[in-house]
């Protein structure tokens, strides 16, 4: 006779620790078998190696806990319909437990299939809410409200005892081996890593976290860097928010903790948005921007993506990014920025390419941040970033555009912020021949920002766009605005 079991299928909740459908899982009778299925994502051009190596990472800090318990999670390649199937062979399978998702196309009709496929196979799919994201709502009202009960929820600690799981015989069926990159130069994958930056941010690092929030290099150090544990789910963003939230009786300042809680409520705030209007992975969610008329320039992509426009902070920008799937919030603004506006293209020409190297790529963060600075939602304001004054803003010293710039090194500030206006000897003097050691500037910013503003001031006075602003706020937002949509 067939045993009966439950499956706990991973998702991005790769965490033990504040894992909700795990908890429940546990509590039941059956044995539970864990599963992960990497099958979406191998297909999907979103993800890239980085991704992989991370997702593996954190794999395999969670099987490393789990050995206590002498069990592990079973990796496949398959879609989850023909893992249960084979599964289904050698067990009978009463519920299946995970956390929702709020993803891409792609992994929203495999959960419809799957669905399905459950109801006509008696299997029990019961899931649970990830992140205070909150399916099937119509609007906002009493949602703030809803988030922060969420966040102040008491966390159950989970207690398993090895006789709860149960573990798949090796050579019975084909699992997927995974490897890892011992020499990554991304951030690890992992609980044990996500805790380590909890910590350390905490500890000291929050102390500075508004004053250096938009600074290109101090940010690296003193925003939290959590955001790739917060996509994967090595960490809940409760457990980060009560942690945080604690640090005010230690006696730290409520600038920097409320600034830093702020964007945990934002991070759900997006992915709230996206699960409320996922057609926005393909057109802007103000359907009145499809008028915008911007034509494909290859080149100018191209430049952009290998940083290689002639501005200093872009280009910096972008080869810091694909050297450390990093950037802090203003500079992902103003590369979109950048692209969207100063070279007219259109936001969908440089998505992909970034959710590749973002190592955070979350799809509800990532499209609702697109279209927003791409000056596209048609609620927010409209911010055509000046490259140079931010450089002079931002890395007044010129240290950061100097890291990923080697040729540019040896120019003094504030020379740095323009090279295209060094003399000729001036260009000898500090070793970089402009338009061959570096480029020319692929556009003059000044005329790509009177074009960008004038296309995009007058599209937001369109019937068409004001109707469908209308319609944003009163789904989106809790009343006419809320501080979110920055
Ligand atoms: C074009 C663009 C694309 C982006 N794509 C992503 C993405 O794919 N994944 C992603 O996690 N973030 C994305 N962001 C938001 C933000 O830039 C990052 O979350 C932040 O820089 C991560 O650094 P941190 O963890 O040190 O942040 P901290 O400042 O320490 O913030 C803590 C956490 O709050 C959340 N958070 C912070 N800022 C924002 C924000 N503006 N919107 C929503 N959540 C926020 C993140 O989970 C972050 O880890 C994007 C921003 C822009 C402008």
């Amino acid at each position: 006779m067939k045993i009966c079991i439950n499956i706990f299928w991973f998702k991005k909740d790769l965490r033990i620790l504040d894992n909700e459908a795990l908890l429940k899982a546990i509590k039941e009778n059956n044995k539970l078998l864990m599963i992960f299925s990497y099958h979406e994502l191998l297909k999907d051009n979103h993800y890239s190696d980085r991704h992989y190596n991370f997702i593996n990472e954190s794999l395999q800090d969670l099987n490393l806990y789990l050995k206590k318990f002498q069990t592990r999670i079973h990796f496949f390649d398959d879609n989850i319909i023909s893992i249960i199937k084979k599964l289904k062979r050698k067990f009978d399978i009463e519920k299946v437990f995970s956390h929702t998702e709020t993803g891409l196309e792609k992994s929203y009709k495999r959960d419809l299939k799957f669905k399905e496929y459950c109801n006509k196979n008696t299997i029990k799919w019961i899931e649970e809410i990830n992140n205070g994201v909150f399916r099937g709502l119509k609007n906002r009202k009493n949602w703030i409200s809803n988030w922060n009960n969420f966040m102040k929820k008491k966390i159950e600690v989970i207690n398993p005892k090895i006789d709860d799981f149960i573990e798949l015989n090796k050579n019975t069926f084909k699992e997927k081996k995974i490897k890892i990159i011992s020499k990554s130069k991304f951030q690890r994958g992992g609980t044990t890593n996500a805790l380590k930056y909890l910590d350390s941010f905490l500890e000291s690092r929050i102390n500075k976290y508004q004053n250096n929030i938009s600074k290109p290099e101090l940010s690296r150090f003193n925003c939290s860097r959590l955001s790739p544990y917060i996509s994967w789910g090595n960490i809940s963003t409760r457990y980060v928010w009560q942690r945080a939230k604690e640090q005010l009786s230690h006696g730290k300042s409520k600038f920097q903790v409320n600034g830093f809680t702020s964007r945990l409520r934002w991070q759900a705030h997006f992915i709230q948005k996206f699960e409320m209007e996922s057609k926005m992975q393909f057109r802007s969610v103000n359907k009145g921007y499809r008028k915008l008329e911007k034509k494909v320039n290859k080149k100018f992509i191209k430049a952009w993506e290998k940083g290689e426009t002639g501005y200093p902070l872009v280009d910096a920008c972008m080869n810091c990014l694909v050297e450390t799937g990093y950037l802090n919030f203003r500079m992902r603004a103003m590369i979109v920025s950048f692209l969207t506006h100063h070279l007219w293209q259109p936001w969908q020409e440089g998505v992909i390419f970034l959710a590749n190297n973002f190592l955070d790529f979350e799809p509800g963060i990532h499209y609702s941040q697109f279209q927003m600075q791409a000056g596209e939602t048609g609620i927010n304001m409209i911010r055509i970033y000046n490259p140079t004054k931010n450089a002079k803003e931002h890395d007044s010293e010129g240290v950061f555009i100097k890291k990923w710039i080697p040729k540019l090194k040896e120019i003094p500030t504030p020379l740095i912020f323009e090279p295209w206006k060094l003399s000729e000897i001036d260009q000898e003097t500090f070793n970089c021949k402009i338009g061959e050691d570096y480029p020319k500037p692929i556009v003059d910013i000044s005329s790509t920002y009177k074009h960008a503003a004038s296309q995009l001031w007058t599209i937001k006075n369109d019937p068409k766009v004001k109707l469908e602003s209308k319609r944003i706020l009163s789904k989106h937002t809790n009343s006419n605005r809320t501080a979110f949509d920055r």
